[in-house]
């Protein structure tokens, strides 16, 4: 089945039968269950809009293997036309979330273009490297979802810890089959772990811990002896109008567990190959595309909160004062930088070796680590603008209820009823105050990795010698007499 429906994902997902534990219950089932309610159906919202005919040119193109639609994220781009198409297609599917949900289908799918379409860079002796070419075809064919998880347990990150090799915790290969490698141990953080049909595990980046642990595949997430384990919902409760956010985009993350899963070797991309697995980032650039979808969800999401905080500031007239205008402005400027930023990327894209046009990853890593520290801010901001508002807000019951009249006395806004105005603030608590937005703050630091490290990265990868040699030229003796 090419490019899906919401129904089509509901029907798909219905089907699916994945070990997921909640609250120390083990999950039946996943679509009518009130912690994942919310987040499928507005997933399925994603895929209508999509086939909606009217967006089809954005959302789909024309598969190169079937001749069918299938969606623009995993669309190879060979232009900087497919480029923006793909930052446009990203950005109308944000648009629906307010760039609340991080993982849509996009992002992953995203990831699995990058490496399928560089699939030549996993061949090795044992030629594995075409199962991610057939895994990517299969999912842009089908329009598969996929979750990810590419971090090992956080028991000890000292430099100096090696773990017991008897009792693995990180998830590592423990015997090799005919069949296949038998995994064993944790991974962090799936999020959406369990509701997706599949599970994209890759290694893990940083110091080399043994060939055990270098590995990567594709699973579904019905995979018997895979287990995921979730986190407490941050969807208390279902109304849009007392939970704005956490009702319809609570994502949820989740420890996943391998309790000796086997992994066919048709599912197995890299295996045991350590130079490989070294060059995944830079052969695949797989970083890159996912850099390029993440900010341009950013920038969607930075477009919301400027517009909230505008809406706060109208809603009770303190536009008027310039420490309010000073804020607001702040979040202009951080809109109108990574909106630069992203256009750089593609301004300055180019072709790689193996014919795609990939952006220029320096603006992207540059939004990249800057966005953990902005996105603390804009949250500042609308708690600061927004005062007691974010936390005087009655629920929809109370406004059905016989105190309705003192609500609405005393609480409508300079230029909004109460109701609309307590609506208005309910969303401002959800991004700022509530667990899901607490999530939000955590998610937006660390969802592509720890910050400091990104930051060191760029550092090292980052060409300076331009920047040298101008301010070497600067040092030039004729300059200092002129
Ligand atoms: C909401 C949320 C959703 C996520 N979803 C996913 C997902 O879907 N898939 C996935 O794979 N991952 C996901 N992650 C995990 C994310 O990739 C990690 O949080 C990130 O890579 C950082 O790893 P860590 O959390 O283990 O932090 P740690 O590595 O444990 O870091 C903890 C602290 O120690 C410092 N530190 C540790 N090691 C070093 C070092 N070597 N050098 C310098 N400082 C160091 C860090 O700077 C940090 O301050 C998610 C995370 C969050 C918060």
């Amino acid at each position: 089945m090419p490019a899906i429906n919401g129904q089509d994902f509901l029907e798909r997902i219905h089907q699916l039968q994945p070990e997921i534990w909640l609250d120390g219950k083990k999950i039946t089932d996943i679509c009518n269950h009130e912690a994942f309610k919310g987040i499928l159906t507005s997933k399925a919202a994603l895929f209508d809009f999509q086939t909606n005919k009217k967006n089809l040119d954005l959302m789909t193109y024309v598969s190169p293997v079937s001749g069918e639609r299938v969606g623009t994220s995993f669309m190879q781009p060979k232009t900087k036309e497919d480029l923006e198409k793909r930052r446009l297609s990203t950005q109308a599917w944000a648009k629906l979330s307010g760039g609340m949900m991080g993982r849509s289908p996009d992002y992953m799918n995203s990831c699995l273009m990058a490496l399928g379409t560089a699939w030549d860079h996993f061949q090795d002796s044992r030629l594995i490297g075409k199962h991610i070419l057939q895994m990517y075809e299969r999912a842009r064919e089908n329009d598969l979802t996929l979750a990810h998880t590419f971090v090992n347990p956080q028991v000890n990150r000292s430099m100096l810890y090696f773990e017991d090799e008897e009792h693995p915790i990180s998830a590592k290969v423990v015997k090799e089959t005919s069949d296949g490698i038998i995994i064993k141990g944790a991974r962090l953080l799936a999020t959406q772990g369990g509701i997706t049909d599949e599970l994209l595990v890759l290694p893990i980046g940083g110091k080399y811990i043994g060939e055990s642990f270098i590995y990567a595949f594709s699973i579904p997430s019905t995979t018997p002896n895979l287990r995921f384990i979730c986190r407490e919902s941050f969807r208390y409760r279902s109304s849009a109008f007392d939970h704005p956010l956490g009702a319809r985009f609570e994502e949820m993350d989740t420890i996943v567990v391998f309790d000796n899963v086997l992994v066919p070797w048709e599912r197995v991309f890299l295996y045991n190959d350590y130079s490989i697995s070294m060059e995944l980032a830079s052969e695949t650039r797989y970083f890159t595309f996912l850099l390029h979808q993440a900010t341009a969800r950013q920038v969607v999401k930075t477009e919301f909160l400027l517009g909230l905080a505008q809406l706060i500031v109208d809603s009770i007239d303190i536009g008027s004062y310039t420490h309010v205008q000073g804020k607001v402005s702040e979040i202009i400027t951080a809109l109108e930088t990574l909106k630069a930023l992203l256009l750089s990327s593609e301004m300055n894209a180019k072709h790689d070796k193996r014919g795609r046009m990939v952006p220029d990853v320096n603006p992207l890593s540059a939004a990249i680590t800057t966005f953990p520290r902005l996105y603390p801010r804009f949250i500042e901001i609308l708690e600061t603008l927004g005062a007691s508002g974010l936390i005087s807000i009655p629920t929809e019951k109370d406004f059905e209820s016989p105190i309705r009249g003192d609500l609405d006395h005393y609480l409508q806004g300079a230029s909004c009823d109460a109701k609309d105005r307590t609506q208005l603030f309910r969303l401002a608590w959800d991004v700022c105050l509530s667990a899901f937005g607490g999530r939000q703050k955590q998610y937006e630091r660390f969802f592509f990795g720890d910050p400091i490290r990104l930051e060191s990265g760029l550092y090292n990868s980052y060409s300076k010698e331009s920047a040298v040699n101008l301010a070497k030229s600067l040092l030039n003796s004729n300059l200092k007499k002129e």
